[in-house]
């Protein structure tokens, strides 16, 4: 089979004139032959943007199914709305704001219990007493980037007749294959690496199971949530450079990990694979690299806005995955839907920040943080 970027690329172009983009489909109904069945009748229903949307999806995961949504949320509640009343998700923590508030709020109303699970390493069969059906999890999490064996928890979760769904945002299917891992259905914020230039809200739900394929189709079609014709367009577009995006992000993201490590105002750099040498092999056995998303502690008593105004380069700003830079306060920004509790218990503290790789210029990167931090190192001088 063709190779990932090439995959990306040439699996749409259009037959009929040569055109080597595919054609946009705006049209929400199509005129019927009268005796049998076209193959479009209502864009809801199906539309040939989305669907060439939905099958480069499926190839760049190698996954039989793929469904594009108009937000990373929407793949996420597609594949969380699965479960039944009575039923028990394990979810593990700490995750994705969002995800924590459709579970915490939006299935609780519906008498979906959730488990919030931080050690994986400890599951166990008594796990899934209480009607457990499936797993819900991120590997690296976010903001503190610790890893999860997705191929133990999907055995284990196989073995108790659960699913396993892998929310693959951080890795993409360029660094990470759930599905090839045992993962039942993943799903992804394409706002972020796939789509990458922050212009381009979506999601996307891929599996190879063709029952679970029917009930996040079927889910799909009632309840509307379907990516538009104009930004499946657009998501194609923009998936075609994702690797070499990925390669430049990933690189800086090295040589910064290198340079925080080096600086004394930082008291501990997080990145996949960095919370201990058992997480480095997880990590190194089921993704291609470390991603670049990367979070650091800086050094007790020091104040993160003194840093957070020095920079230039970096933007302060929720998200990720685009082409810029952006850095974050996870305690003050998304993880304000997590009880104290919660925070408390996934060390989420107010020293800690996340920063974005973006493809800027490696030099441009590493003075803008130095800036920053040497502004911390005098401060506490
Ligand atoms: C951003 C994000 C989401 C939600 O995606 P939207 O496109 O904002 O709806 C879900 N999971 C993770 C890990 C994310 O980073």
């Amino acid at each position: 089979m063709a190779g990932f970027t090439t995959r990306a690329i040439h699996l749409t172009e259009d037959n009929q004139y040569g055109s080597i983009l595919p054609p946009i489909f705006t049209t929400t109904t199509y005129a019927q032959p009268l005796d049998v069945e076209g193959p479009y009748e209502y864009q809801r229903g199906g539309n040939p943007s989305r669907e060439a949307a939905e099958k480069t999806m499926a190839a760049l995961e190698d996954a039989k199914h793929a469904y594009v949504y108009p937000s990373g949320m929407a793949a996420t509640t597609a594949a969380l709305n699965i479960l039944k009343a009575g039923e028990t998700v394990i979810m593990g923590m700490p995750i994705y704001g969002g995800s924590y508030r459709f579970a915490t709020i939006e299935l609780a109303q519906r008498n979906v219990q959730t488990r919030f699970v931080k050690d994986f390493s400890t599951l166990s069969d008594a796990d899934f007493e209480g009607n457990v059906t499936m797993v819900f999890l991120e590997s690296p999490t976010n903001p503190t980037l610790e890893v999860h064996d997705i191929q133990h928890v999907a055995e284990i979760a196989h073995r108790n007749g659960a699913i396993v769904v892998v929310d693959n945002t951080f890795m993409t299917p360029y660094l990470q294959r759930p599905l090839e891992l045992g993962a039942d259905i993943t799903v992804q914020s394409a706002t972020k690496y796939l789509g990458g230039h922050a212009d381009l809200l979506a999601g996307v739900a891929a599996t190879n199971n063709d029952q679970l394929a029917e009930r996040l189709w079927h889910n799909q079609m009632v309840s509307g949530s379907m990516l538009s014709p104009m930004d499946s367009y657009r998501l194609l577009q923009e998936c075609k450079t994702m690797a070499i995006r990925i390669d430049r992000q990933q690189e800086n993201t090295y040589k910064i990990i290198e340079f925080l490590q080096s600086h004394p105002a930082v008291e501990r750099v997080l990145y996949a694979g960095s919370a201990s040498e058992k997480e480095a092999e997880i990590h190194a056995r089921q993704a291609k690299g470390v991603g670049a998303l990367i979070s650091m502690t800086l050094v007790e008593g020091a104040d993160p806005k003194l840093f957070l105004k020095q920079l230039q380069v970096f933007t302060f700003a929720v998200s990720l995955g685009g082409i810029e830079s952006l850095v974050s306060l996870p305690a003050h920004m998304v993880l304000g839907s997590y009880s104290q509790e919660h925070r408390d218990m996934f060390g989420i503290e107010d020293r800690l920040i996340r920063l974005a790789i973006g493809i800027e210029d490696i030099d441009d990167l590493i003075a803008d943080l130095k800036r920053g931090l040497d502004a911390i190192s005098e401060s506490l001088a």
